[in-house]
Formats: C-alpha cells, structure tokens, sequence
C-alpha cells in the first residue's frame, strides 16, 4: 500500500492502448491484467460535449507487487 501508482502523472487518452483505455492492461506497461489491479486514477477530458473520463488500471507489475 504505497500509493506510489496514484501519484505518477496518467497518460494521455490518446496514449493509451485500446487494452489500457478498457481497463484490461496496465496503464503503465500495457502488461495485460489479470488479477491483482488497482485503479490508477482517473484521465480526465472531453472532446466537445463529451465528456471522455476513463479510468485506467495498473497491475501489480507496476504497484509494487511481486
Ligand atoms: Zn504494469
């Protein structure tokens, strides 16, 4: 429980792999996730009227676990 993931600046929705913008890989390594995930935050834009928030995930490849 470091916290480490929700303090790293998120990407870019235009970063993100279609995986990553789903929530199935890591926001960070595009490591597809399995289990283990946490949220990394939330990307926050709109294009127009729309608004895009995604959420993003990470797993425990980049949070700390083994
Ligand atoms: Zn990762």
């Amino acid at each position: 429980m470091s916290g480490m993931a929700a303090e790293r600046q998120l990407p870019t929705l235009a970063e993100l792999t279609w995986d990553q913008a789903a929530g199935r890989a890591c926001v960070w390594c595009k490591h597809l996730l399995d289990q283990g995930a946490v949220s990394a935050g939330v990307i926050r834009e709109r294009d127009g009227a729309h608004v895009l928030d995604t959420e993003v995930w990470a797993g425990p490849c980049c949070t700390g676990g083994t």
